[in-house]
């Protein structure tokens, strides 16, 4: 790895080095094509500096100081003493360990990795600011997304922050308040919450985490609830103002206007394709929403130009995007592949998870199937019991007629660790017999997941017919 020299040409230039980029990059690689990836920032992208990894830390982190304090119940008492400072500092070495580690795999793979902002300035070259110029035989583009600004809420790094700067807190505020109950809104509003801070939550609909049904969302919004974070559903944040040390946060709810004070306010309604690259340079076209516009295997409308992951679709989850750049590097190696998006699952790290993948039963009546729906509640398993984990339950939704796994929703402990089981199931064809079928290990969360399949036959045995 050459880090700021660039090639004169290159048979596939990436450009930005997230999971969409690094994993195209290392799986062209590996079918002996020559790579140069062109990452402005640094390897791994939002993903892992600044979105999936270090959040999963603090959460874990959080996480486990409840757990210290709740483990009362089953006799273990202890008083955690918590270094924010140090969990920070542990949060920044497993990003940064993780980051060599796509660097060490590039290197093995001789993928050239040139640090600078690249642009397009031609169909078929790519300008990096500072470095050079480089031709290419094909192009793969995985520029991410950013954070969406709201037109009062200009972010500052100070009182007005996105999730990067949240995520980098030298400090705990000892008060915030987060606008959207989204993903980012509902997982760091629960870690803050754990770890102390006094939280407010506003949300501009009725309830939290839009485009999960209520029978998953209610249990995090009671145990959101429980740990004293304060939700103000159906009011959107539509200004601020500076208070005290603070700021204080103008919402309305349709009718009148609320002030909610605290030390600063983080802002998560939601990410944006970043795609300011010189794309018209290149021929390539966005839609309205700004996300370049591909086909189903991942072409943009210059042939020579592939884009992948959060620039160019939704879901914006990290696996979609390397999913995704898999598919578009082993099209530039030559084979026929194509985008199959029926199995794209989705996790959110609350208290409890969610996860879910393929259709819900409406999904699935809409689409015509004469769904079949199975439920297993983890009060029933005896794994979550002995965790003192028993809120939530796995639903799996089949074809009647064939049996076919068509999707499946869990709320409850290890939810994105469990819902791999019905993704393979799906991809496999399986139906909820086979997945009965298959021996589970006891006591384990997963045999939930096979007494929701037995239950699509009425064959669940422990539960009580209904
Ligand atoms: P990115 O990861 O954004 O990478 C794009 C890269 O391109 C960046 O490194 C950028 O510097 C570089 N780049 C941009 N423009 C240029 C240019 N002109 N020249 C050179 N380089 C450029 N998803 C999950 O699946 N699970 C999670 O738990 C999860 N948690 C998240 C938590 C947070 C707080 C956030 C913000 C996001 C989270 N996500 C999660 C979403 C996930 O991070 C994204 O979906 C994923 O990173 C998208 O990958 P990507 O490769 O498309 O883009
Ligand atoms: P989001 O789309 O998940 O949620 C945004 C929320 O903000 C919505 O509920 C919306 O109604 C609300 N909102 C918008 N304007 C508002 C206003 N003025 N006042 C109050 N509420 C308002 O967005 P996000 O939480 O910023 O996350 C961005 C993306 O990052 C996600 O969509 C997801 O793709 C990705 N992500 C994934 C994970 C994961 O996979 N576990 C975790 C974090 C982020």
């Amino acid at each position: 790895m050459v880090v700021g020299e660039l090639p004169q040409e290159t048979e596939l230039a990436v450009l930005g080095g997230g999971p969409g980029g690094y994993t195209a990059a290392l799986r062209a690689a590996k079918q002996d094509v020559d790579v140069t990836l062109i990452e402005a920032d640094a390897v791994g992208g939002t993903c892992l500096n600044s979105g999936c990894i270090p959040s999963k830390a603090l959460i874990h982190a959080a996480d486990f100081l409840q757990d210290v304090e709740e483990a009362r119940t089953f006799g273990v008492k202890a008083e955690a003493e918590h270094d924010y400072g140090k969990t920070q500092s542990w949060k920044d070495d497993v990003v940064a360990s993780m980051g060599d580690g796509v660097k060490t795999l590039c290197d093995a793979h001789d993928v050239e990795v040139v640090e600078g902002r690249g642009s397009f300035v031609g169909e078929d070259e790519i300008r990096v600011e500072g470095v050079g110029s480089i031709e290419f035989d094909s192009a793969i583009l995985a520029t991410g997304s950013r954070p969406m600004e709201l037109e009062a809420f200009e972010f500052d790094g100070d009182y007005v922050i996105d999730s990067e700067t949240a995520l980098d807190l030298e400090e705990l505020p000892d008060s915030i308040v987060v606008v959207g109950a989204g993903y980012i809104g509902m997982e760091l509003s629960t870690s803050f919450a754990k770890m102390g801070v006094d939280v407010r939550v506003v949300e501009a609909i009725d309830s939290v985490l839009p485009g999960y049904d209520d029978s998953l969302t209610r249990y995090v919004e009671r145990r959101a609830r429980e740990l004293d974070v304060d939700l103000s559903l159906g009011e959107a944040a539509v200004d601020w103002v500076p208070w005290k040390d603070g700021v204080e946060v103008v919402t309305d709810d349709g009718e009148q206007e609320h002030e909610y004070g605290a030390d600063c306010v983080l802002v998560a309604v939601g990410r944006i394709p970043r795609t300011n690259c010189g794309l018209e340079e290149a021929g390539v076209r966005t839609d309205s929403r700004g996300f370049v516009v591909t086909d189903e295997r991942t072409e943009t409308t210059n042939p020579d130009v592939y884009a992948v992951g959060d620039c160019a679709s939704e879901p914006m989850l990290a696996h979609h995007a390397s999913y995704e750049g898999r598919i578009a590097a082993d099209v530039v190696a030559g084979r026929e592949v194509a985008v199959d998006s029926q199995a794209v699952p989705a996790a959110v790290y609350t208290d409890p998870e969610i996860a879910t993948v393929g259709l819900t039963p409406d999904e699935a009546r809409e689409q015509g199937f004469d769904a079949v729906v199975g439920e297993s509640r983890f009060g029933a398993n005896g794994r979550a019991v002995t965790r003192n984990e028993v809120a939530g339950f796995v639903r799996v939704v089949a074809d009647e007629d064939t049996g076919f796994v068509l999707g499946g929703q869990i709320v409850g402990p290890e939810a994105s660790e469990l819902v791999s089981e019905l993704a393979l199931a799906i991809e496999m064809g399986a139906t909820v017999e086979d997945v009965d079928a298959t021996i589970h290990v006891h006591p384990t969360l997963s045999e939930a997941v096979m007494e929701a399949a037995a239950d699509c036959e009425g064959k669940a045995v422990h539960s009580i017919d209904r």
